[in-house]
């Protein structure tokens, strides 16, 4: 089962760049930088992997976004993210990056960009691999700095495809964010926004009716309607799913009489594997194909539907 998943070509549609920011990389780039953070071996950044929520998890991992500081770590950490989808042969990836989590610790959008791009392009000459950006506006944070986010990225308007929404979702629902997309898809970006992951199947109501995104990222608490599920499948918005996150961050019961994955399918939902934030959810996207595959007993030919169902979904 491990050759037949590492064989299918997919794609990757639901990853945070600064998600695959490896512990080795974390203290390397601590000790280069001279950042303080409060690790001094990768057992102790491992022991600290242990969330209890999606809120847990995030405070961590702002914390650990501090090392990555000048345009070589951007390229460095685009690079190895591209490395390893390629060996796990995805095809095309396409990539949040959270500049607000940048900007605020004033580091230049000049800075990630130029390492970013250059490690894309890198890796397409090197590798074969294609990869796109999409900026998510953090939304434990008010619209306005999402509009301001907007307004900069135009610098960036041909290096980046799409716009999602990120960060804290209790509390900070999609319709909240309503001028920020209608700007965004005025300027022709791709629309996506994290929905229904630990907030209800509301949120997704909202992503879709309110924001009109592309496609719903995790999407998993649309098992609670029935009405919501056929309108995902009739109109083809694809749902990106994590396996391996939902289980980390307790969000969702990875098991056969829980886990909504196979019950999509079944409405014709597009729904994919992705792998969030690996370096701190335990593996890359065919550790969450493995994964799920043994949670739920999975057959080859759903393998390959879901695969097929990546490609199918990209922006472009
Ligand atoms: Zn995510």
């Amino acid at each position: 089962m491990k050759n037949f998943i590492q064989n299918l070509n997919k794609a990757e549609i639901h990853l945070h760049i600064e998600g695959t920011l490896e512990p080795k990389m974390l203290l390397s780039l601590a000790k280069s930088n001279q950042v303080k953070i409060p690790y001094s071996s990768i057992e102790e950044v491992q022991n600290a992997y242990k969330f209890s929520n999606l809120q847990s998890f995030l405070n961590l991992y702002y914390q650990g976004l501090a090392v990555l500081q000048t345009e070589e770590d951007f390229y460095n950490l685009m690079y190895s993210y591209l490395q390893k989808a390629h060996l796990q042969n995805v095809k095309v990836a396409e990539i949040f990056f959270d500049p607000q989590a940048h900007t605020s610790r004033l580091i230049a959008w000049q800075t990630f960009m130029n390492g970013f791009k250059k490690a894309m392009i890198d890796a397409k000459a090197n590798l074969g691999i294609n990869s796109h950006l999409i900026m998510c506006f953090l939304r434990h944070l008010p619209e306005k700095d999402a509009l301001k986010t907007l307004e900069e990225s135009l610098d960036y308007r041909n290096d980046i495809i799409g716009v999602g929404l990120d960060s804290s979702e209790l509390g900070n629902p999609p319709e909240l964010f309503k001028t920020v997309f209608k700007q965004a898809k005025d300027y022709n970006f791709k629309l996506v926004a994290h929905a229904g992951e630990e907030a209800d199947h509301t949120y997704i109501w909202q992503a879709i009716d309110i924001l009109g995104v592309d496609r719903v990222d995790h999407g998993n608490w649309a098992i609670k309607d029935k009405e919501l599920m056929q309108r995902l499948a009739k109109d083809k918005i694809p749902l990106t799913m994590c396996p391996l996150s939902n289980e980390y961050l307790k969000t969702f019961k990875v098991q056969k009489d829980s886990y909504p994955l196979q019950t999509f399918l079944d409405y014709g939902i597009i729904a994919t594997i992705n792998s969030d934030d690996p370096a701190y959810f335990g593996g890359y996207i065919n550790e969450n194909f493995e994964f799920i595959q043994k949670q739920l007993n999975l057959k080859e030919d759903t393998l390959k539907l879901l695969a097929n169902n990546s490609l199918q979904a990209v922006l472009r």
